[in-house]
């Protein structure tokens, strides 16, 4: 019989994959799903990027590359981190991978031991605390409250450090919230992280470009200079440039760490694909002006999804500052009773609700360490968008109040 690895046992699937799962096969069904689960952009890959993956194929660029990124990857990356962020990294200081998800991996492969201590605010993207499992240390949630924007108190994070804590994850903007933060509050964490010297510091700074009124995005290494010699600043082409599908991800960050996680990606991937290497060249390198115009569109969905969420009865949504997806509290609706008689105890309850009677696929905010919430994404049509809007809102309004608790005899 088959036995799966102890290490796997740790870990459970990915809750968005699932559901992605769940929403394909009412679709097969027949069913008019609209789903809003996604965390990618609806927009192609734009052309000037395709050209050169193709020019790329036809040049012969079909072999094995160097561990860490082709040497032109390497210096696209070296010059937009200087270019956009004020960073400067040397080439052996940067590593190329198969997607963020692969950088993350390896960064916490290649560091940490059993029982290693990894702060991780909440809500976060699932895939951390599962990675940190994977590699055997011990996340730490700390949960982040709506009142504070879903950002991360510093005081908490103080109180969350212990002498085997070896990393602190930040995102910004982040998945599922949207939160940013701005330099001020970055360096309000730099300040506790200053006095831990034994904290490393992996930001993940993937939706880096989807920022909306006026928000401004800081990345903690060039906040705080201080800490760059214990950052890991990771990035990638997927959320920007329309690439989730081509894999490239990197990151900059001490020469020491980048060795150790070159020496974990040789033995599992070897190299991000070749042919989506010089594309992410051809990214990086060339017009950045069509994500102005991405950024436009995603903003005007954005407005237009935390409108129609705050005018349904039971949902309450703060603005997110970044990223493509909002993420409202539900709470009130919690121990509602649906048509069918069935009462709605958890925000998983009201996610499966919602796909069942209302075909809306999305994802309740418990599978990102934040019961009480759902997470939309907008990165979809504005029809799309319109359509589940007016779903979700006569869903709701279709549900029975919470019973109201017994009134106290005189
Ligand atoms: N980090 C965050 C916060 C994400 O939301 C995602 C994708 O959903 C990733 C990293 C991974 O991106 P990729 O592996 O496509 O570069």
């Amino acid at each position: 019989m088959f036995q799966t690895a102890e290490r796997l046992r740790r870990v459970k699937p990915s809750p968005t994959v699932i559901l992605n799962g769940r929403v394909a096969d009412l679709a097969a069904q027949g069913r008019n799903v609209l789903s809003l689960v996604a965390g990618e952009p609806d927009f192609d890959t734009p052309a000037h990027i395709k050209q050169s993956a193709k020019e790329a194929i036809d040049r012969g660029e079909t072999k094995y590359t160097a561990v860490d990124g082709t040497p032109a990857l390497r210096r696209a990356v070296a010059a937009k981190f200087e270019r956009e962020n004020g960073l400067a990294y040397a080439q052996d200081e940067i590593i190329v991978g198969t997607g963020g998800k692969q950088v993350v991996y390896n960064a916490l492969m290649a560091s940490l031991s059993a029982g290693d201590e990894v702060v991780i605010p909440a809500p976060y993207w699932v895939s951390y605390p599962e990675i940190v499992l994977l590699a055997e240390g011990t996340p730490v949630i700390v949960p982040c409250a709506p009142e504070d924007g879903f950002r991360l108190d510093p005081k908490a994070l103080q109180a969350a450090i212990t002498e085997r804590t070896r990393w602190l994850i930040l995102n910004s903007p982040a998945n599922p919230s949207g939160a940013g933060y701005s330099r001020e509050e970055l360096a309000a964490i730099a300040e506790v992280l200053l006095r831990h010297p034994q904290v490393w510091i992996l930001t993940d700074d993937i939706y880096e470009h989807l920022t909306y009124g006026g928000f401004r995005f800081a990345t903690i290494a060039a906040v705080e200079p201080k800490l760059r010699e214990r950052t890991l600043t990771m990035n990638g082409v997927s959320k920007t440039y329309c690439m989730t599908g081509w894999r490239i991800g990197y990151a900059g960050g001490p020469k020491p760490l980048i060795r150790a996680m070159s020496a974990i990606q040789s033995h599992s991937t070897t190299n991000a694909a070749s042919i989506s290497q010089a594309a992410a060249v051809a990214a990086l390198n060339g017009p950045q002006d069509f994500i102005a115009d991405h950024v436009a569109a995603f903003e005007r969905r954005r407005d237009k999804v935390v409108a129609g969420l705050n005018a349904v009865e039971g949902l309450s949504c703060r603005v997110p500052e970044g990223a493509f997806y909002v993420f409202p509290s539900c709470g009130a609706l919690l121990g509602s009773q649906a048509p069918d008689g069935g009462v709605i105890a958890t925000d998983e309850d009201l996610a499966l609700y919602l796909l069942d009677a209302a075909g809306i696929g999305l994802v309740h905010g418990s599978a990102f360490g934040c019961p009480g919430h759902l997470r939309l994404s907008y990165a979809a049509s504005d029809e799309k968008l319109d359509r589940a809007i007016e779903r979700i809102a006569s869903a709701c309004a279709a549900l029975a109040p919470a019973a109201a608790p017994a009134r106290a005899r005189a």
